[in-house]
């Protein structure tokens, strides 16, 4: 593990939509600014077929809109570490460590963007039949599933965006819901309404998940009734919410009851030079827009809070 003393003046955690527009203003405050992310920059949004509710972009797909985003912060001189961060740690001078898997960096604040990930169903089968026919990602997997019946579990804005788009490779789709009534937008809820490839099974859990080697069929429960059932389907992709990324930073004194990161309206936590932006963070929206708008005001913060950190040294 190489230890440096290159002192960044911000380093973001995470490589989401808020981290690369925390990258973005951070490089453009002409702060000495690193980025590091373990996989590949985007986060959800890369993960997200169609995004058409970011202003002044009409229609674009995910990966692209990640792609831009990217490159933009690094022209305004972000510097892109891949690394998974294991720890963070107070140093002497307010100055906080960074360890990583490859590497230690030093750092005058921190801006927490490790955003969340797909919540599982936690039905038994599940982790079983993962990438055998269960998934969390309808751009990643659908492809496979040509002419395939499919289902859905869930009924929040992924559950029905992204049943909608896998009905371009199935030759059907159920939407399974807990509830008798959608928590989707309206928007979606009419689209899939009108989509004749989709139908919905309402106020029923999934069970169990069940095949040889691949998806075969789900044990379903009525909810009301209790009636019991069995589903027979190509593949089931899980939309049932998100859990905040956290790990390494779980035993901080910054996180609500349900692990989201608690800032004020700066963005900062309870922690000095330790900031939040994105889907991790107690937050009311959780869109690419409210992302990057968090990615924005953490890096002003941070730029102020690096002047002060300046004052302070002298
Ligand atoms: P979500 O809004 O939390 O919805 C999760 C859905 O899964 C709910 O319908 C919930 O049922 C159901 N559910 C939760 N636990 C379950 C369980 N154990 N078994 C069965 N069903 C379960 O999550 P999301 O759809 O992933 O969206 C996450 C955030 O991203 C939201 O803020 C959403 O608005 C945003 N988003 C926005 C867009 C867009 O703007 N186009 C697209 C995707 C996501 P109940 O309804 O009964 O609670």
């Amino acid at each position: 593990m190489s230890e440096t003393n290159n002192l960044y003046d911000v380093i973001i955690i995470g490589g989401g939509p808020a981290g690369m527009a925390a990258g973005l203003y951070a490089g453009r405050a002409n702060l000495k600014v690193a980025l590091i992310e373990r996989g590949m920059p985007g986060g959800q949004a890369a993960t997200t077929h169609l995004i058409e509710n970011y202003p002044g972009v009409e229609s674009v797909d995910g990966p692209s809109l990640s792609m831009t985003m990217h490159k933009q912060a690094e022209d305004f001189g972000t510097e892109m570490i891949t690394g998974d961060v294991e720890k963070i740690e107070d140093a002497e001078k307010k100055i906080k460590k960074v360890i990583t898997s490859r590497g230690t960096y030093l750092t005058k604040t921190i801006i927490l963007a490790t955003g969340a990930e797909p919540r599982k169903l936690g039905a038994p089968g599940e982790d079983e039949l993962r990438g055998r026919g269960v998934s969390y990602c309808a751009t990643c997997d659908g492809a496979f599933f040509r002419e395939k019946e499919l289902v859905v579990v869930g009924g929040g804005d992924s559950a029905v965006e992204e049943g909608i788009y896998l009905t371009r490779h199935a030759s059907k789709v159920t939407i399974i819901h807990r509830r008798d009534s959608l928590r989707a937008q309206k928007i979606l809820q009419d689209r899939a309404f009108k989509n004749e490839k989709i139908n919905f099974i309402w106020d029923t859990t999934v069970e169990t998940i069940e095949g040889e080697g691949k998806v075969q069929k789900l044990q379903i429960k009525n909810t009301k009734t209790g009636e019991t059932g069995e589903y027979p389907c190509d593949g089931v992709f899980i939309y049932v919410g998100m859990v905040p990324n956290t790990g390494f930073f779980s035993d901080l004194p910054i996180l609500n009851e349900s692990g989201y990161v608690v800032t004020n309206d700066k963005m900062q936590t309870k922690l000095p030079g330790v900031f939040a932006a994105g889907d991790g963070r107690e937050t009311v929206l959780r869109q690419v827009v409210t992302a990057t708008s968090d990615g924005a005001v953490a890096a002003f913060y941070a730029g102020h809070y690096v002047e002060l950190w300046e004052e302070d040294q002298e």
